[in-house]
């Protein structure tokens, strides 16, 4: 149900403390001050809420929080913890200072959000033994602990959940030069040769994303595997092949802005229909697809529904060829 990891194995692609922490330099200047003081009272860091888009590091700085700490974490995340039980299995294995992370929490149910209420609040946890008028309340004490939560999804938190974190940290999408730092550090652990250029070109279709820079590389590494280095030719071949643009855009993006340009006339039209009409996933459409689009100014959401703004149109009409469909 959960994981445990030991430090010594934490898998060691990951960046493993706050200094290798691209990007993000106040949160971890905050995190530092946070943590150092935590460390000097010999107290758990105050609960955690990391939102953001998929891939931007909400994992990664949940471990690295746990590892300055010198604190174990548990993994684990909200559709997994279906029942008070689950989430009593693990608060009750827990040890000071432990690090709890709970991916994905908006997906937590309401019976097991309620358990962990005063589990965040009280450090202890409450269970019903026993039916109808014997029925008996058992308070049962945890040791200080710290919940690290992330979620893609901020808005399905209630208010008084979420004011029980007391850290609330929100990753924006990166920029092209620290993706390209990302890459750079990343290819040395994996011994794939890029040059600064290169790292940049693909740091530019990465969609601002860590986790797509990555699986850029390790895709373009494949079509070098008969060059010594990966440059920029082999980037705009890799690219080309794999149809993904210079914006990062791809053949999904296409389909969704031509839908709402052809059918809908540019929109205003509702998630609902969007959904129905491309056969999406609309988790899929909310998180991966449209956070970029509203970024690069391509999309604008309004009570009414989605509108692709006219620089979209543009990008549509210059791409039909690139991607061949219509
Ligand atoms: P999330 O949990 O937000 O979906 P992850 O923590 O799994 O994202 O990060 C995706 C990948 O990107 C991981 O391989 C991670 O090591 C890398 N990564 C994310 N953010 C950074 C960063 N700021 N510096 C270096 N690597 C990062």
């Amino acid at each position: 149900m959960e994981e445990n990891i030991d430090h010594n194995q934490i898998i060691s692609l990951r960046p493993q403390f706050l200094s290798d922490f691209i990007g993000n330099k106040s949160i971890k200047t905050n995190l530092s001050i946070f943590i150092n003081g935590a460390k000097i009272r010999n107290d758990s860091l105050d609960h955690v809420l990391i939102f953001g888009p998929p891939g931007l590091g909400k994992t990664t700085l949940s471990q690295i929080i746990a590892n300055e700490m010198n604190s174990s974490i548990k993994v684990t995340s909200g559709p997994i913890i279906s029942k008070p039980g689950d989430l009593a299995a693990i608060l009750s294995n827990i040890k000071k200072n432990d690090v709890i992370f709970i991916d994905e929490i908006h997906r937590l149910n309401h019976i097991v959000k309620e358990m962990l209420y005063s589990a965040m609040e009280d450090f202890a946890i409450d269970f019903i033994v026993g039916e109808g008028p014997g029925a008996r309340s058992i308070r049962i004490s945890l040791p200080n602990f710290t919940l690290i939560g992330a979620t893609t999804r901020p808005g399905l938190l209630s208010n008084p959940f979420r004011d029980r974190f007391g850290i609330q940290l929100q990753i924006e999408f990166y920029k092209e030069e620290e993706l390209s730092i990302i890459i750079s550090k990343y290819s040395d652990k994996i011994k794939a040769n890029i040059n600064n250029k290169a790292a940049l070109m693909l740091a530019r279709s990465a969609r601002g994303t860590p986790r797509i820079a990555l699986r850029l590389l390790r895709r373009v590494r494949d079509f070098a595997s008969d060059h010594k280095t990966i440059d920029e030719n082999v980037v705009i071949l890799a690219l080309n092949m794999m149809r993904i643009d210079s914006l990062g855009l791809d053949n999904t993006d296409y389909r969704y802005i031509h839908y709402i340009h052809f059918y809908h006339d540019n929109g205003p039209v509702g998630i609902e229909t969007i959904t129905a009409g491309l056969s999406e996933d609309r988790g899929n459409i909310e998180e991966s697809i449209e956070p970029y689009l509203l970024q690069i100014g391509f999309l604008r959401r309004t009570n009414r529904g989605r509108i692709i703004t006219e620089n979209a149109i543009n990008w549509l009409i210059e791409s039909k060829l690139f991607y061949n469909f219509v």
